[in-house]
């Protein structure tokens, strides 16, 4: 079939697979140009939402850049013949198959990782092929979680708290500067969405396989979190997400106790505003992210998805790295966003943005560009109007 996008609001139905294949390489190729981090990096790696975006990079920078095994779980539709996969479908196969050809292990799990079963199977799969793991990365962005003991089906709601918002944001189809009212959540959908996107999940993970004895001595893991400005902390930080973020922080300082004995410990990253597929259904946010790369791009500060891991990486957890944390003990990596200079630039663009300056104040055609990336549209090299099979001639169980 000839794959072209499919846009439906926020999310984009189709996804090609060369371009997909190519985003990978275009990390690895990054990754690979940079000063290698095999020395005291990790070497077994599991990766939890490995498919697409800080999950996927963080991969790549582990396995290409550190040398190391990587286990990834993520939750992807694989394609029918006449349908293609979900992104993340095609960047693991084209992962798996770039790291394999540099004789890196690399096997990747599909389905719920919320779920006990998926647990099970990592279980299963540290034990057989790598025995411990020294890092696990936990990059889940999901709208729902079936809770394991309660069986519950928790939805998130990405809303207000307290009072009705009125506020800026972009219609990203029609490059339209608009203004939206949102309803505050209740109580009930603010604890579904920490349910969903806080650090319980996070918790059941370590306890599950510190249980089985599979963290290594040195063990530590992450989980990934974003603060933002005042410009968006109505709709983020001081919103339901925030709230399970928060509850990240509250998980992290619990789970960093049970390593003492590893001499262990979880962290909380705080990384930057990106596209992903998870970033572009926040209202507000594109709108924020269109001004912020108009700033930090006309200032060489920009950094895509992959070289703000590989700075992590390279910075904050290299041997004997001196880590940059806040007060709660956060590794912060927002830094060259939350720069004073940058911001006071973006809030004065934001009071200014219209529909008919947006072009030059804002950056929404890079936006719209990272989008379709993410489903591999926009590649140079890639032929579009090809012909391609949905299912790269890989035999699918029926369904
Ligand atoms: P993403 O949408 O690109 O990727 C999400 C990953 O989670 C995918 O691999 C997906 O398959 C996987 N996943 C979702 N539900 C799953 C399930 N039930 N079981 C297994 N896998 C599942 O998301 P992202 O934007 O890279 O976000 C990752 C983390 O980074 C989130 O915690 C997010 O809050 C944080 N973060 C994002 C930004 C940003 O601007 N995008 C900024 C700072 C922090």
């Amino acid at each position: 079939m000839i794959v072209k996008p499919r846009i439906r609001g926020f999310i984009c139905t189709t996804a090609h697979p060369t371009g997909c294949a190519a985003h990978v390489q275009e990390q690895i190729q990054y990754v690979k140009s940079q000063p290698s981090l095999r020395e005291g990096g990790a070497k077994r790696v599991l990766v939890l939402g490995c498919s697409g975006g800080y999950g996927l990079s963080s991969r790549i920078v582990s396995a290409f850049g550190c040398g190391a095994a990587t286990l990834g779980v993520s939750f992807e539709k694989a394609p029918e013949e006449n349908r293609t996969a979900t992104a993340g479908w095609y960047n693991n196969v084209a992962f798996e198959a770039a790291a394999a050809q540099e004789g890196l292990y690399a096997k990747t799990l599909d389905g719920d990782a919320f779920s006990d079963a998926m647990k099970q199977r990592v279980i299963e799969r540290i034990q057989k092929d790598l025995g411990q793991i020294d890092l696990l990365v936990y990059s889940l962005a999901s709208p729902v979680r079936q809770h394991p003991r309660t069986c519950v089906l928790h939805r998130s709601s990405i809303k207000p708290l307290g009072e009705a918002l009125h506020i800026k944001s972009v219609h990203v189809d029609r490059g339209e500067v608009i203004e939206v009212d949102l309803e505050p959540a209740t109580p009930e959908e603010t604890a579904n969405t920490v349910a969903v996107m806080g650090g319980e999940d996070w918790e059941f993970w370590i306890e599950a396989l510190g249980s089985a004895g599979l963290l290594a001595t040195g063990f530590r893991t992450l989980a990934f979190t974003y603060i933002g400005t005042e410009l968006t902390w109505p709709i983020y930080w001081e919103g339901t997400l925030g709230k399970a973020k928060e509850d990240l922080d509250r998980a992290a300082k619990a789970i960093t106790p049970r390593l003492q004995a590893l001499k262990g410990e979880a962290r909380v990253a705080v990384l930057k505003a990106i596209v992903s597929q998870a970033s572009s259904a926040i209202p507000v946010v594109p709108l924020y992210v269109a001004l912020l790369f108009r700033v930090m791009k006309d200032r060489g500060l920009h950094e895509d998805c992959v070289r703000h891991i590989q700075r992590m990486f390279a910075t904050q957890l290299a041997s004997g790295a001196t880590l940059r944390l806040d007060d709660v003990g956060r590794i912060r990596m927002d830094d060259v966003e939350l720069g004073e200079e940058i911001q006071a630039e973006v809030r004065r663009r934001w009071a200014l943005v219209n529909t008919g300056n947006l072009a030059e104040l804002g950056d929404l055609s890079g936006f719209r560009e990272d989008f379709l990336r993410i489903f591999g549209f926009g590649f140079s090299g890639v032929d579009y109007d090809a012909e391609v099979d949905p299912t790269l001639g890989i035999p699918q169980p029926a369904a």
